[in-house]
C-alpha cells in the first residue's frame, strides 16, 4: 500500500470560454481541499489533498507538490509528478510554465523549479563526497518510446536491472552540471519534440512526455552510492474521441492512449486499494507508460497526480470525468 497525493487544479477561464458562458464556472469552493462541482444537473461533492482554484499561483503548486519529491530525491527515494487531464486543461503549463526559461517566481512551471530545487538541494547535502544530476527526455506515441534529445533512437526499450532498476535503454542522459545547462537541455528537448511532430504530422496531445532526472552523489563517510529518480509526466490528453467519425491513424491514436491511461488507473488502484498487508498484483506491464513508472510507484516512492481541469461549464462533463479518474486513485 502507498499512498499517492492526489489533487485537483483548475487553470483559469480562457476568452473562448468567457464568449460561450461568461464568468460562470462548474466549481464551488468548500475549503482548500473539497469543492463541489455543478453540471446541468446535478452536483457532486470531491474531496482531494489539495485543490488548486482558478488563479492559484503556480508556486504552490510547487510548494505542496514538488518541493518534498525534490527534497526525496536527493534523499535517495524516488518519486513521480503526472499532470492528467483533457486537452487545454493545463497540464504543460503546469510542467514548463510560460515557457521553461521565463516566468516570475509566481508563475514559473515546475519543471525550472524543480531544476532549480534539486541544484540547492545537493548544494545544502553536506554528507556527500561527490553529486550528480542527470536528465533524459523521452515521449511516448503509440506504445513507442523516442529520445527527444536524439529523434533518431525512437524505439527505445524499458529495460531492468538490479542497480538501476528501471531504465530506457539507449537512451540520452545528460548530465546537467548546473541550472542553466539543465534548463538549456529542457528547451533542446521540448523544441525537438515540435520537430518530431511535425515530421510525423503528430500532435504534442497525443504522446506522453516523460522527464526523468536522476540525482546520484557518493556519500562521503561509506563511500557508497546514493541515488534517487524524479520523474515529471505529461500526459496525452485524456478527452474521449467521438467514436464516430475517427478512423484510421486518430483511432488508433485514441485506443493506445486510452490503454495507458486506464492501464495507468489500474496500477494506481492495485498500489492504493489493495488490502494491508496483502500483496496483490499491479499490472506494470500492461502499458509501457506504466512500466517506466515502476519503480517510482509503490514501496518508500512518493507520488503526486495533478488532475487539471478547465473550470468552465462548456468543459463539463471531461472535467468530470478527470475528477473521478483522481478520486479513484485516493
Ligand atoms: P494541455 O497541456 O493540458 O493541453 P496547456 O497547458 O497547453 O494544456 O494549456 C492550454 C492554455 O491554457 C495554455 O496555452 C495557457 O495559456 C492556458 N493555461 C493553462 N493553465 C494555465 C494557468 N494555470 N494559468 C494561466 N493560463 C493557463
Ligand atoms: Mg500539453
Amino acid at each position: 500500500m502507498s499512498k499517492i497525493k492526489v489533487c485537483a487544479l483548475f487553470r483559469p477561464l480562457n476568452q473562448k470560454e468567457r464568449a460561450d458562458h461568461g464568468d460562470s464556472i462548474c466549481i464551488h469552493r468548500v475549503d482548500s481541499e473539497s469543492f463541489i462541482f455543478k453540471d446541468e444537473k446535478e452536483d457532486f461533492n470531491f474531496s482531494f489533498d489539495r485543490v488548486f482554484y482558478p488563479g492559484s499561483p503556480q508556486s504552490e503548486v510547487y510548494d505542496f507538490i514538488a518541493l518534498p519529491l525534490v527534497q526525496a530525491a536527493v534523499d535517495g527515494i524516488n518519486g513521480a509528478i503526472i499532470t492528467y487531464g483533457q486537452t487545454g486543461a493545463g497540464k504543460t503549463y503546469t510542467m514548463e510554465g510560460p515557457s521553461i526559461m521565463d516566468g516570475d517566481e509566481k508563475n514559473k512551471g515546475l519543471l525550472p523549479k524543480v531544476v532549480n530545487g534539486l541544484f540547492e538541494a545537493i548544494a545544502l547535502s553536506d554528507e556527500t563526497a561527490s553529486s550528480m544530476i542527470k536528465l533524459s527526455m523521452v515521449e511516448i506515441y503509440m506504445e513507442k518510446v523516442r529520445d527527444l534529445f536524439e529523434l533518431v533512437n525512437d524505439n527505445i526499450q524499458i529495460k531492468e536491472n538490479r542497480q538501476q532498476g528501471i531504465f530506457l535503454y539507449g537512451a540520452t542522459e545528460i548530465n546537467v552540471t548546473n541550472c542553466t545547462e539543465a534548463l538549456q537541455s529542457l528547451c533542446n528537448g521540448i523544441a525537438n519534440r515540435a520537430v518530431g511532430e511535425t515530421q510525423m504530422n503528430m500532435a504534442s496531445s497525443r504522446s506522453h512526455c516523460i522527464y526523468t532526472f536522476t540525482v546520484q552523489q557518493e556519500i562521503t563517510k561509506t563511500r557508497r552510492m546514493k541515488s534517487g529518480k524524479l520523474i515529471l509526466v505529461d500526459l496525452a490528453g485524456s478527452e474521449k474521441v467521438e467514436k464516430t467519425g475517427a478512423e484510421g491513424r486518430v483511432l488508433e491514436e485514441a485506443k493506445s492512449i486510452n490503454k495507458s491511461l486506464s492501464a495507468l488507473g489500474n496500477v494506481i488502484n492495485a498500489l492504493t486499494g489493495g488490502s494491508p498487508g496483502k500483496a496483490n498484483h499491479v499490472p506494470y506491464r500492461d502499458s509501457k507508460l506504466t512500466r517506466i513508472l515502476q519503480d517510482v510507484f509503490g514501496g518508500k516512492s512518493q507520488t503526486a497526480l495533478l488532475c487539471c481541469c478547465s473550470p468552465s461549464p462548456s468543459n463539463a462533463p471531461e472535467s468530470l470525468s478527470t475528477l473521478r479518474f483522481g478520486a479513484r486513485a485516493k
